[in-house]
C-alpha cells in the first residue's frame, strides 16, 4: 500500500477530535481524523452502558466556537443522557462537513518519528500507512479499559462485559442474575438504572464513595433562553474558572475564615445545586486542609446515611478511610435507594477480593455468586493508557509507552520532550486529565495546539518539542500543586494507583482550570517560550 502524504492526523473522534479537525481544516491544512469505533464520539461512543450520562450541566457541556451551532441545538435534560450528547457530535459534523475527512473503523498500531524529513509514520492495525507532519492524539484521557481478568474467566458459561465496551446493541438484563464489579461513576450509573430490571443484582464493592445526590430535570423553553443569554460570556467565563464549570471558588483563605457553621451552610447551598458544586464549587481548602476536608466528609456521610434503611449496609457504602473529593465525586439518583431493594446485595471484596470465576459465577471469600451476567465498571488506564497502548516511537526510536512506564511525564501536558510535533490534548499533567468540565479543557487545549503549528508555519519552520528544561520546570511546578493537596493520599486512578506497575503521579494538573489556561497563554505569548521550534 502507497503511503498518504497529510499535513497532520488526528486520533480520535471525539469531542477534542472533532474540534481539532475542524480547527486544523479551517486553517488550511489536509487532516485526516482516525477513530478505532464505527461511529463518532469517543467516550459517548463507547460507554453506551445502561444510565450512562453527563454530570456537567448539559449547556456547559459543548463547543463555545460558534454561536450558530450553539443556539440551533437544545439540550432535552440539566444532564443529558449518552443518546442525546452522541446526537449532539453527529449534529456537530453534519453541520460542520466533517465527515469527508474522518476515517472510522480505523485503528492506529504505530506511530515512528521520522528525523530526516520531521514527519510521523504512521501505520494503522490493517496496514494503512501516513506520512503527518503533525501528530495529535485526541484520544481521550478515559479511553483505554482496565478488565482486571479474575483468574479462570474462560469457565464461566455467563456473559461478561466491561461498560467501555457496552454492546451497541444493547443487552435485555431482565429477568437476570447480574454482578456489576466497581462502584466509581460509573458503575453507580449502571447500578442505580439496572436495579429495578434485574431479578439479582450483586454489587462487588472495594472502595465506597461519596456520591452526590444529582438534580436532573427536563429542561423548559424558558431554560434554552436563559442558556442562550449567557452564551456571550460563558463561553469566557468558563474557562478561568477552577474547574471549568460556571460556578467558581474563592480565594484561598477565605473557608480557614469562616465559622464552621457558615462552611456548612456553603455546602448546603451547594449541595441543593445538585451538581458537582459541592466539590468543586466550595472552597479549595476541601481539597487541601485536613480539618476542612473532614468538615464536609462528614457532611456527605450525613446526607447519605439516611438514605440506607440497613444500618450495616451503610457501614458499608459511607467512607471512612478516605477524604470526600480525594477520589472523583460521583453523581447518583437511586444509588443508595437501589440497596434499599430485596433484589440488591452489596458484597464487600475489600476485605476478601473476588478470588476467581467458577462457570456459573464469582467467588469470593469461599462462597459462589451465581450469575448470568457479570458488568466489569472497572474503570480505565487513566491518561497514558491509551497512548502507551500504541507503539510510538520519538527521537532515537524512544518509546512512549516505556517512558511512561518508568516516569510520567509531560510539558503543560501538551507534549512530551523526545517527541517532536506529537501533541496531546488530554495528556497526562493537565487538567484535563480528571479536574475539568472536559469540553472546557479540551477546547483550550486544541486551540493553543491548532496556534502552535500555525505558528510554526508562519515563520517557514518543520518541528516544534518541549525542551527538557521547560519540560522539568513543569513538572516541578505540577507536583509541587499535587503535594499541597490530599489527593495524593487516596488510591484512585487520580494517582494511578488502579493499574498495577504503574508510576504513582497525580495525573491531573490541580491548579486550576484558569490558572492553568493563563500559563498556556504566557507560553503562547512569548512565542512558545521553552518549546524548540526548528
Ligand atoms: P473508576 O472510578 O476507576 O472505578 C472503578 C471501580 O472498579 C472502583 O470501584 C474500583 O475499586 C473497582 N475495581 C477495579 N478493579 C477491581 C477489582 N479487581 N476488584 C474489585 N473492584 C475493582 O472507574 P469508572 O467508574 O469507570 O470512572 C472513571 C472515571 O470516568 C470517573 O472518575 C469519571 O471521571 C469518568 N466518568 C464520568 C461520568 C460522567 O461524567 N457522567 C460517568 C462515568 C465515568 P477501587 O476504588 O477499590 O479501586
Amino acid at each position: 500500500m502507497s503511503v498518504i502524504t497529510i499535513d497532520a492526523m488526528v486520533v480520535g473522534a471525539g469531542v477534542a477530535g472533532l474540534y481539532q479537525l475542524h480547527r486544523l481544516r479551517e486553517a488550511g491544512l489536509t487532516v485526516t481524523c482516525v477513530d478505532a469505533a464505527p461511529d463518532i464520539g469517543g467516550t459517548w461512543h463507547w460507554n453506551c452502558y445502561p444510565g450512562a450520562r453527563l454530570d456537567s450541566p448539559s449547556y456547559t457541556y459543548q463547543y463555545w466556537f460558534s454561536e450558530d451551532l450553539y443556539n440551533e441545538w437544545e439540550w432535552s435534560e440539566r444532564f443529558a443522557a449518552q443518546p442525546e450528547i452522541k446526537r449532539y457530535f453527529k449534529y456537530v459534523a453534519n453541520k460542520l462537513d466533517l465527515w469527508p475527512d474522518i476515517a472510522l473503523n480505523t485503528r492506529i498500531a504505530s506511530a515512528v518519528w521520522q528525523e530526516e524529513q520531521s514527519v510521523w509514520h504512521i501505520t494503522s492495525e490493517c496496514g494503512k500507512t501516513w506520512h503527518a507532519r503533525y501528530l495529535i492524539s485526541c484520544m481521550g484521557m478515559l479511553s483505554a479499559p482496565n478488565a482486571p481478568l479474575f483468574p479462570n474467566q474462560d469457565a464461566f458459561t455467563g456473559t461478561v462485559l466491561h461498560t467501555a465496551r457496552w454492546p451497541q446493541e444493547g443487552i435485555d438484563l431482565s429477568g437476570k442474575r447480574v454482578g456489576v464489579v466497581g462502584v466509581g461513576a460509573t458503575g453507580i450509573q449502571v447500578i442505580q438504572t439496572i436495579a429495578p430490571d434485574v431479578e439479582q443484582l450483586y454489587v462487588f464493592q472495594r472502595t465506597p464513595q461519596y456520591a452526590v445526590k444529582m438534580n436532573n430535570h427536563p429542561l423548559t423553553e424558558k431554560d434554552h433562553e436563559f442558556w442562550r443569554s449567557q452564551y456571550p460570556t460563558m463561553r469566557h467565563s468558563l474557562h478561568t474558572t477552577f474547574g471549568g464549570f460556571e460556578w467558581n471558588v474563592p480565594e484561598v483563605g477565605v473557608a480557614a475564615a469562616m465559622t464552621s457553621e457558615e462552611r456548612l451552610k456553603v455546602l448546603e447551598d451547594c449541595w441543593q445545586d445538585g451538581s458537582l458544586k459541592v466539590w468543586v464549587g466550595t472552597y479549595p481548602e476541601v481539597l487541601a486542609d485536613e480539618a476542612i476536608n473532614a468538615e464536609a466528609s462528614e457532611f456527605v456521610r450525613a446526607k447519605i446515611r439516611p438514605r440506607i434503611n440497613d444500618p450495616a449496609v451503610a457501614d458499608k457504602l459511607i467512607p471512612q478511610h478516605y477524604g470526600f473529593g480525594t477520589y472523583r465525586v460521583p453523581l447518583e439518583t437511586n444509588y443508595y435507594d437501589a440497596f434499599n431493594r430485596e433484589n440488591v446485595h452489596l458484597v464487600d471484596v475489600k476485605a476478601h477480593p473476588i478470588e476467581a470465576f467458577t462457570p456459573h459465577g464469582l467467588m469470593v471469600d469461599g462462597q459462589e455468586y451465581a450469575l448470568d451476567v457479570l458488568i466489569f465498571a472497572t474503570g480505565f488506564d487513566a491518561g497514558t493508557g491509551a497512548l502507551s497502548r500504541l507503539d510510538i516511537r520519538g527521537v532515537n526510536g524512544q518509546s512512549l509507552g516505556e517512558l511512561w512506564q518508568r516516569d510520567i511525564r509531560s510539558t503543560l501536558g501538551l507534549q512530551v520532550h523526545g517527541f517532536p510535533n506529537l501533541f496531546t490534548v488530554a495528556g497526562p499533567l493537565a487538567p484535563s486529565t480528571a479536574f475539568c468540565n472536559m469540553t472546557t479543557c479540551l477546547q483550550q487545549q486544541v486551540d493553543w495546539i491548532t496556534d502552535a503549528i500555525l505558528f510554526m508555519r508562519a515563520q517557514g519552520k518543520s518541528q516544534m518539542e518541549a525542551s527538557a528544561e521547560k519540560e522539568e520546570e513543569w513538572i516541578k511546578h505540577h507536583d509541587e500543586v499535587a503535594e499541597s493537596t490530599l489527593l495524593m493520599s487516596t488510591n484512585s486512578w487520580y494517582t494511578g494507583a488502579n493499574i498495577e506497575g504503574k508510576p504513582r503521579r497525580l495525573l491531573s494538573y490541580v491548579g486550576g482550570v484558569g490558572v492553568y489556561k493563563d500559563i498556556c497563554e504566557d507560553v503562547r505569548a512569548n512565542d512558545f517560550e521553552g518549546f524548540h521550534i526548528s
